[in-house]
C-alpha cells in the first residue's frame, strides 16, 4: 500500500463521516467527526506501515531467487530511501546472478568438451561433478556408484595409495577382469579442503601404437638374427684353407640363399611401410584381369616347375577391374606365390574371376594342407605364420598377405580366406569393378 492510496482511503473516510454526520446535532457532529479523524488516524497509522510490510514481501522474494522484485511506487520518507538502496541491491544480485550463470555456462562447456574424462570429488568420496565424456564414454557410468561402475579392477587400490600419498598421481590401469579392455592413463589430483580430481585418459591406440612398434622391431631382429648368424658361420667356414673346392661352391649357394632371404625381408618391410605410410599415390586406371593374371603367372613359371603345380585359370578375357595395377599385381603375386608354396606336391591352384554385387570377386584356391579356421584373420597379421618352420624354408618372410590385405584396402577393396584342413586355402579377392 503506497501513500496515494493511504491518502485517497483518508478522504472517503472524512468524506463519509461528514456526509453521515450531516443529521447530527452540532456536538454530536463534531464529535462524530472527531471519532471519525481517530478512526481516520488509526487507519492512517495502519497504511502507513503497509511500505514496510511491501519491503519485508520483497525481501522474502529475492530470499526465495524471485531477483525481480522491485519497489517502485513507495513515496514518503525513510521508505522510499530505504526501497531505492533495495531496488539497487536487487540489480546488483540480479548482475551477478546472471554473471554466475554465464561463467558457470563457460566452465561446463569447457570441462564437457576435455577428451578426457573428469571427476571432483569431495572430502567423502562423494561426487560433486563428472564431465559429458563420462557418461559418453563409460557405457555402465552411474553417478551413485562412480567408480565401481568403470570396471577399472585396480583403480579402488591406486585410489588408495594416491589418497595416501596425498599428491598428484598418475597410472596406466587397463579395463575389464584380465585387463583386455581399453588401456587409461588415470591421474588423481588433490584439490584444496580434501577435495579430489580424477582426470581418466584414453590411451589405448597410443599404447597399441607403442606396443605394434616394440613389436616390429623384436620381429625383424629375430627374422634377420636366422640369416646373419648363418652367413658369419658360412664365412668361417670359407675362410678355412681346408675346406675342399667341390664344398665351397655349396657353401657360397647357402650364402646367396641367406642374402637373398635378407634382401626379401628388407623389401617386404619397405613395401608394408609405404603402403602404411598413406604416402604413396593410387593410380585410379582400367585394368584387364586376365592380361595381369596372366603376367604374374608368366613371372611365377619357374617358381611353378620347381613345385610341379599346374595352374588352371577362367578369367573372362574382357573382365576388367578399376584401380592401380602396381597394388592389384603386388596383392595377387604375394597369394598366388603362397599357393604354389604351401601346395601339395603335384598340386592344383585354381584362379576365376566373376562380376559380384558391383565388384570383381577374384578366388585363388590351391591344393595345399589348408589353414586351420581359428587362423583365418591372423594369417594377414605381419609376421604370423601357421607352420614358422615351414614358411621359412620356404623363402617365406611372414610378410606376403599383410602386404596382400594392405594392397587391396588401399584400392577399396578386400581379401578373405576360406579353407578347408587336409583339402586346400581358398583365398578371395574383392576389387572394384
Ligand atoms: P610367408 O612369407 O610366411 O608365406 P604370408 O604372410 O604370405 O607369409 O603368409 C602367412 C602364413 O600363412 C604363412 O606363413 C603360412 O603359414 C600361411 N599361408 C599362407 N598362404 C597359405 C596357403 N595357400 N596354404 C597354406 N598356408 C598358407
Amino acid at each position: 500500500m503506497n501513500y496515494h492510496r493511504t491518502f485517497f482511503v483518508f478522504l472517503v473516510l472524512f468524506a463519509a463521516a461528514v456526509v453521515l454526520a450531516g443529521g447530527l446535532p452540532f456536538y454530536g457532529k463534531w464529535l462524530f467527526i472527531v471519532c471519525a479523524a481517530f478512526a481516520g488516524a488509526a487507519l492512517l497509522k495502519r497504511f502507513s506501515l503497509s511500505p514496510w510490510k511491501e519491503l519485508e514481501a520483497s525481501l522474502h522474494r529475492i530470499k526465495s531467487g524471485d531477483l525481480q522484485a522491485r519497489l517502485d511506487d513507495v513515496k514518503g520518507g525513510d521508505v522510499r530511501a530505504s526501497a531505492v538502496v533495495f531496488n539497487e541491491l536487487a540489480e546488483d544480485l540480479a548482475k551477478y546472478k546472471k554473471l554466475y550463470e554465464n561463467r558457470e555456462k563457460r566452465l561446463t562447456a569447457l570441462i564437457n568438451s576435455v577428451n578426457s574424462g573428469l571427476m571432483l570429488f569431495n572430502p567423502d568420496g562423494e561426487m560433486l561433478l563428472a564431465n559429458a565424456n563420462m557418461s559418453g564414454n563409460f557405457a555402465h557410468f552411474r553417478k551413485d556408484a562412480p567408480i565401481a561402475s568403470l570396471d577399472i579392477p585396480f583403480l579402488p587400490q591406486f585410489l588408495e595409495e594416491a589418497k595416501k600419498s596425498g599428491k598428484r598421481q598418475t597410472r596406466e590401469l587397463k579395463e575389464g577382469e584380465k585387463g583386455r579392455g581399453r588401456i587409461f592413463e588415470i591421474t588423481y589430483v588433490p584439490l584444496e579442503e580434501g577435495n579430489w580430481a580424477l582426470i581418466i585418459h584414453d590411451i589405448t591406440s597410443e599404447a597399441r601404437m607403442a606396443q605394434v612398434k616394440s613389436d616390429l622391431v623384436a620381429n625383424v631382429s629375430h627374422e634377420l638374427r636366422t640369416p646373419i648368424s648363418a652367413v658369419s658361420s658360412i664365412c668361417d667356414v670359407l675362410d678355412d684353407p681346408a675346406v675342399e673346392p667341390g664344398r665351397r661352391a655349396d657353401f657360397l649357394e647357402r650364402l646367396k640363399k641367406q642374402a637373398r632371404r635378407m634382401s626379401s625381408l628388407v623389401e617386404d618391410l619397405l613395401s608394408l611401410s609405404r603402403l602404411e605410410s598413406g604416402e604413396i599415390t593410387v593410380k585410379n586406371e582400367r585394368v584387364n584381369l586376365s592380361s595381369l593374371i596372366e603376367d604374374i603367372l608368366n613371372s611365377l613359371e619357374p617358381l611353378r616347375k620347381t613345385f610341379g603345380v599346374e595352374f588352371e585359370c577362367h578369367i573372362e578375357n574382357e573382365l576388367s577391374v578399376t584401380g592401380d595395377s602396381a597394388l592389384i599385381e603386388h596383392a595377387a603375386k604375394n597369394i598366388l606365390d603362397n599357393a604354389i608354396r604351401y601346395n601339395k606336391q603335384n598340386g592344383k591352384v585354381f584362379i576365376r574371376a566373376e562380376r559380384e554385387n558391383g565388384a570383381v570377386r577374384l578366388e585363388i584356391e590351391d591344393t595345399g594342407d589348408g589353414i586351420p579356421a581359428e587362423y583365418s584373420e591372423r594369417v594377414f597379421e605381419r609376421f604370423f605364420r601357421v607352420d614358422p618352420h615351414r614358411s621359412r624354408e620356404r623363402g617365406g618372410t611372414g610378410l606376403g598377405l599383410s602386404i596382400a590385405k594392405h594392397s587391396l584396402k588401399l584400392l577399396g577393396g578386400d581379401v578373405r580366406l576360406e579353407s578347408e584342413i587336409g583339402k586346400g586355402s581358398k583365398f578371395i579377392l574383392t576389387l572394384p569393378e
